[in-house]
């Protein structure tokens, strides 16, 4: 049980907080899934990208998934070995491209064509051969938020499989590419396996085809997005995930790559907030706290729905919005919900808020990024301090004339 009144008392509000041990489980869950095979899960980054939590999914064996330069350097600082971090997204720049190849990580994922050249190029340059795997688009509907959908044809991301099979072959005739991998993410939050299952089939008959002209691909990357449970989702369950996968593969000796963000942090985090003021506008109440959109972006971004629970509370129960205070109608973390009448300063935790939380937050309305606080074994520690006004006018400050 975590003590909220008291980490209220010790960090202030609004305040992060994630439950290492919560990590710890869920990661090694789904490693035990995968134990029939060699298997590397790379932590996607972007889900949270503290550099603590990194650190503690680096000393569980994680690897990394990264998706711009700064996680891939993060990654490297959190101590995650180079030789398990992967770098994916639709438009490194080549400044990145450069570091992730000096940095000598285990391959860079390509998402197009064009991108394929310009890191032939930069591999050409500095006189190296860089592993890579291509992104393939297998058009399987993930049956999820279309913001989150990432396989269909209609996305923006990886390349379908005629594309691909050029770009393995283009790669294997260059003196500066080494094709090592191949990988497919066709979204966040999935609930269903069936999708999943049935473009891991598409893509390793793509391996089985490339492997008859020669190409010989050592990874796997079944990308992330297993789903998670913030409300009453049924989920899908780690093992049949992994069988489904395994089952794929007959007759393919290859490492599995999995790239899960959310699966491990979600469930971990929690968004602590204080009651600032009730009102009543009509027939409508509201509750307003001091955490805001800027803090907590996916109700307001995804319409998503968390868990919101009332600390020491035993009021008298009608329905409310809880709103932030910023300056903005999609400023809410729930609407219409069964909430106890509440005091200045009561407690409110909002559930499931350790993926694309504080990640996701901004300085708007300048107001500084909350604290972020571990829990491991019992005991609490801060692992980001809160942002100060003067670390959000710092870099305008020496241009005021
Ligand atoms: C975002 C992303 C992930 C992680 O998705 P989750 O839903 O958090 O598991 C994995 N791989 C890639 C390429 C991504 O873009």
């Amino acid at each position: 049980m975590i003590n909220f009144s008291q980490l209220a008392e010790k960090y202030q509000t609004p305040l992060y907080i994630y439950d290492f041990n919560k990590i710890s489980q869920q990661y090694e869950s789904l490693k035990l899934a995968f134990k029939a095979r060699k298997a590397i899960l790379a932590y996607a980054v972007k889900s949270n990208s503290n550099l603590s939590v990194v650190k503690h999914l680096a000393k569980l064996g994680a690897g990394a998934d990264c998706v711009s330069i700064g996680e891939v350097r993060r990654a490297l600082m959190a101590g995650i070995p180079r030789y398990k971090i992967i770098f994916s997204g639709v438009g490194k720049q080549d400044h990145e491209i450069k570091e992730a190849l000096e940095s000598d990580i285990l391959f860079i994922n390509l998402e197009s064509e064009a991108e394929l050249g310009r890191v032939e190029m930069i591999a050409e340059d500095l006189n190296i051969k860089a592993r890579i795997s291509v992104r393939v688009n297998p058009n399987i509907d993930p049956k999820t938020h279309p913001y989150i959908s990432t396989g269909l044809h209609g996305n923006k991301f990886g390349v379908d499989l005629n594309m691909a099979k050029r770009m393995y072959l283009k790669a294997k005739n260059s003196e500066h590419l080494d094709p090592v991998g191949i990988h497919f993410h066709i979204g966040s939050q999935l609930t269903e396996l069936e999708p999943i299952r049935e473009a891991a089939v598409i893509v390793a008959d793509l391996v089985r085809t490339l492997q008859a002209v020669d190409i010989e691909l050592k990874f796997f990357d079944i990308g992330g997005g297993i789903g998670v449970k913030y409300d009453d989702e049924v989920t899908i369950d780690p093992n049949e995930y992994a069988q489904a996968i395994l089952g794929t593969l007959t007759g393919l000796d290859m490492t599995i790559m999995c790239e899960p963000g959310r699966f491990l942090t979600a469930n971990a985090g929690y968004f602590l907030t204080r009651v600032m003021y009730e009102k009543q506008n009509d027939e409508k109440r509201f509750v307003i706290v001091d955490g805001g959109m800027n803090d907590l972006l996916r109700p307001a971004l995804y319409s998503a729905y968390h868990k919101i629970e009332a600390i020491d509370n035993d009021g008298e129960i009608s329905p409310a919005d809880i709103v932030g205070p910023v300056c903005e109608s999609g400023d809410f973390f729930a609407k219409d919900t069964q909430l106890p009448s509440f005091n200045h300063n009561d407690l409110i935790v909002v559930h499931s808020a350790g993926a694309y939380g504080f990640g996701m937050g901004s300085n708007y309305n300048t107001r500084g990024r909350s604290a972020e606080v571990a829990i491991e074994d019992g005991n609490d520690r801060l692992i980001r301090r809160r942002e100060t006004f003067e670390d959000l006018v710092a870099l305008e400050e020496e241009f005021l004339k």
